[in-house]
């Protein structure tokens, strides 16, 4: 199958009320103009570098999205363009983002990453961590703005484990938002995949990249 074909699959399985990202991370300029044609604003990236060049490469109404692990001193990078940071995992991230934030006079949105997987090397907060900082310092935080949470289920056939990992995630979220963010509306999770157990487990915005253009190799 083609991209576009691909592309259109994807998204007759996915209800108006999901959002896509579609998650271009290592594949080349004319394959994300060829998701663009079909009408796809939102894409995905994992790197730092990537991200940077192909935001000046294409089209500048291509909402970015800032997927993977991000570190503190490449923030200023994706600062001055980036429309969603899904990956912020720690206090000094949020701080640091909220300071380049302000440096540019935007107001960044972003969702914290929990940790739901079994797998070790997945990165998050637990709850217990960020609750005690969104009710003392996060008022100070002017220039970001939490729209939701993120979370990647343990990379297994075991459909049972996935469903329980997207279990604890909308749980979280429903915790958060009932006594901690009441603004809160966002819930990423789902991947090529799983994206249609998640979207049943309560996700509202899905992160699909080779279903649509193919393995990554
Ligand atoms: C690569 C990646 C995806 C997309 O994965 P696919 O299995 O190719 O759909 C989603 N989320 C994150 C955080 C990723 O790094």
């Amino acid at each position: 199958m083609t991209i576009t074909e691909n592309y259109n699959k994807i998204l007759a399985k996915i209800p108006k009320d999901v959002t896509l990202v579609a998650v271009s991370k290592t594949k080349p300029i004319e394959a994300i103009e060829t998701v663009y044609n079909e009408g796809q604003r939102i894409f995905g990236e994992n790197r730092v570098q990537e991200l940077v060049e192909k935001h000046e490469a294409l089209p500048k109404d291509i909402e970015w999205h800032m997927i993977g692990h991000l570190q503190s001193k490449k923030v200023k990078n994706i600062a001055p363009f980036v429309s969603l940071i899904h990956s912020v995992d720690s206090i000094k991230l949020l701080q640091e983002i909220n300071k380049q934030a302000e440096k540019n006079d935007r107001k960044i949105d972003c969702l914290l990453q929990f940790y739901i997987a079994q797998e070790s090397t997945k990165y998050g907060f637990d709850l217990s961590e960020i609750t005690p900082f969104i009710e003392t310092e996060l008022v100070s935080l002017k220039n970001i703005n939490i729209i939701g949470v993120m979370g990647m289920a343990t990379f297994t056939d075991d459909t049972l484990v996935v469903k329980t990992e997207f279990q604890k995630l909308k749980s979280i979220f429903d915790e958060l938002k009932q006594n901690h963010l009441p603004n809160i509306e966002t819930i990423s999770m789902g991947m090529s995949g799983d994206f249609e157990l998640a979207i049943q487990e309560g996700s509202n915005m899905v992160r699909v990249g080779s279903s649509i253009f193919g393995g990554r190799g």
